[in-house]
């Protein structure tokens, strides 16, 4: 489904994204590691469109996706600090994405109603988002990054603000909700843990570049260098 061919971003003139190549099967789910700094947000907003490459290629289901709009690339994007709409309610952030598909009003009602009991508030539609915990806004903030359906799902650091409990438990419903919905994910975590739960596999990165790929045992059984193996060592 997604293909990114030798992606290279530089910021001042340092790549922060160096000749990355990744493929992610339809269906699969792939988590991405790696200390901070080292790149994974950046190849995340690559593929959603956010951010362009200085060289290299980006193509969903074999498109090259070069001059498309991050709005018509089907992809949907949940931010690392998760970027609610603060002056809007809990069911207008939801609706946010669907609106933009030409959803009418009453679709849009049925629909976010479903999101939220997926993501596990059901009835908070008309909830200040102000007034929500952190880890009720990041449920809102997955909610609206399912709302259209994307085929791409991509979340940077989705649990990040939850205790671990919390964290535990939605990265188990997760797994089965993306396995439900047939949904592709791409996701960073800090979280080694969180990775070896939810992931089919697990790229490691490294100052732009991946250091490993492979599935979670692979990795952990087999880091493929000294670096992987004490990055899973320090985050243990
Ligand atoms: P974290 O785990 O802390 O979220 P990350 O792996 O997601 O880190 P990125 O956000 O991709 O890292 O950033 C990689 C590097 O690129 C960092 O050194 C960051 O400072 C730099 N960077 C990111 N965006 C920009 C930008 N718009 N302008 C300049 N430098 C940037
Ligand atoms: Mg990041």
């Amino acid at each position: 489904l997604l293909r990114v061919e030798a992606a290279t971003v530089r910021f001042g003139g340092r790549p922060v994204l160096d000749a990355v190549g990744l493929d992610v099967a339809e269906h699969e789910i792939v988590c991405v590691l790696g200390p901070s700094g080292s790149g994974k947000s950046t190849l995340l907003r690559a593929v959603a469109g956010l951010q362009s490459l200085d060289t290299g290629r980006v193509l969903l289901a074999g498109r090259d996706q070069a001059g498309v709009p991050a709005h018509k690339r089907g992809v949907g994007l949940m931010f690392q600090d998760h970027q609610l709409f603060p002056q809007r309610d809990v069911g207008g952030n939801v609706a946010f994405g669907l609106r933009m598909h030409g959803a009418s009003k009453e679709q849009q009602g049925t629909r976010v109603e479903e999101l939220l009991e997926l993501v596990g508030l059901p009835g908070a539609r008309a909830r200040a988002v102000a007034a929500l915990s952190g880890g009720e806004q990041q449920r809102v903030a997955l909610a609206r990054a399912l709302a259209p359906r994307p085929r791409l799902l991509m979340l940077d650091e989705p649990l990040g603000q939850l205790d671990r409990a919390l964290r535990e438990r939605l990265v188990v419903e997760l797994r089965q909700l993306f396995g439900e919905l047939g949904t592709t994910v791409l996701a960073v975590t800090h979280d080694q843990g969180e990775a070896f739960a939810l992931a089919d596999r697990v790229v490691v990165m490294r100052e732009g570049r991946i250091a490993q790929s492979g599935t979670p045992l692979e990795v952990w059984q087999y880091p493929a260098d000294e670096f992987v193996a004490r990055f899973l060592g320090f985050d243990n």
